[in-house]
């Protein structure tokens, strides 16, 4: 059976200011199991926003494939296109540009399903009000306007919308982002919640390991336009094989101040390289910490190392 989501040898290029392309995403493979959630971290121009839109057809691949449920994206017409949107949901960063200012939340909601003539009417209202329920909101809201809602409340108003199609997966981009740390966690516990009662595959994009923790049973780490590591969620916190995951982690603060002490300090000297003029060999050598002198002329193949698929010539 093919797997929610499945993407080989993803490349996406732009045309460069300078003439050269920026590879954005420079042979990416990963896939998402039914039912399951991927985190795919790493940090901003890494390709991961990338990625989650080719995912969902809003990027068109420059090569390689991108399929879910087994429906081919690259080089799809429009009509195939469409039908894979409702399939494929995709949730934002931030929930003030996501929805219409002058539209009810209840008409935001009912959007998809009306547009795609799978309810009108009273059904419809059913409908919406069961969705606002669903995430936390009172049906008997749908006739407010988002700008009555506080930015925790909008973001469930979006996620309600993305699920008004059940779709098979759901791509959240940076989904708390944009919220205050102290609804974090509501959105997150929400969106754990509905992955399991609806067993949904959910590909989660963050630039925070600590968020990712919390909802994901695998993470793929990114690093200019290509994956560092794959690997179970408890594998990749436990045993990071990947000394660029490594240094991730190590910038993560620990809540208990001993922890914090005791941990090992690995600084990422320097910026992340422009992707329009990548490091030759492995992408990540001109700040790894453990550097040696085939890192600079040879591309580290992912390959397995205990549970993890690593992309490193000394892992
Ligand atoms: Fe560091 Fe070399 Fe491994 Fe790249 S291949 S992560 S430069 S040790």
């Amino acid at each position: 059976m093919s797997h929610t989501l499945e993407i080989t040898d993803l490349k996406v290029h732009f045309p460069g200011r300078h003439g050269a392309p920026v590879r954005a995403v420079d042979g990416v493979s990963l896939h998402v199991a039914a039912g399951e959630t991927l985190g795919l971290v790493g940090e901003s121009g890494c390709g991961k926003t990338t990625v989650a839109n080719a995912t969902v057809g809003l990027q068109a691949p420059t090569a390689g494939s991108v399929r879910v449920q087994g429906t081919e994206l690259a080089g799809a017409s429009r009509s195939v296109l469409r039908d894979v949107r409702a399939r494929a949901q995709m949730v934002f960063q931030n929930p003030v540009t996501s929805l219409n200012p002058r539209m009810t939340i209840g008409a935001a909601v009912g959007e998809p399903l009306l547009v795609r003539g799978r309810a009108a009417g009273r059904a419809l209202r059913d409908q919406v009000a069961a969705l606002l329920e669903e995430v936390g909101l009172r049906a008997e809201h749908a006739g407010r306007y988002p700008h009555q809602f506080s930015g925790g409340q909008r973001q469930r108003i979006v996620i309600a919308r993305a699920l008004a199609l059940r779709p098979a997966l759901l791509v959240c981009d940076e989904p708390v982002s944009a919220l205050d740390v102290s609804v974090r966690a509501q959105i997150l516990n929400l969106l754990v919640d509905l992955q399991a009662r609806h067993a949904m595959s959910t590909l989660f994009v963050s630039h925070d390991l600590a968020v990712v923790r919390h909802v994901c049973d695998r993470v793929a780490v990114m690093y200019l336009g290509r994956i560092a590591e794959i690997a179970p969620r408890d594998a990749i916190f436990a045993a990071p094989r990947h000394p660029y995951t490594r240094a991730l982690l190590a910038a993560v603060p620990e809540p208990d101040p001993a922890v914090q002490r005791a941990k090992p300090r690995l600084p990422l000297a320097g910026e992340i390289p422009s992707p329009a003029n990548p490091p030759a060999g492995c992408r990540f050598h001109t700040r790894c910490p453990i550097v040696v002198d085939q890192c600079r002329h040879e591309v580290p193949p992912l390959r397995r190392v205990g549970d993890s698929d690593v992309a490193c010539h000394l892992a």
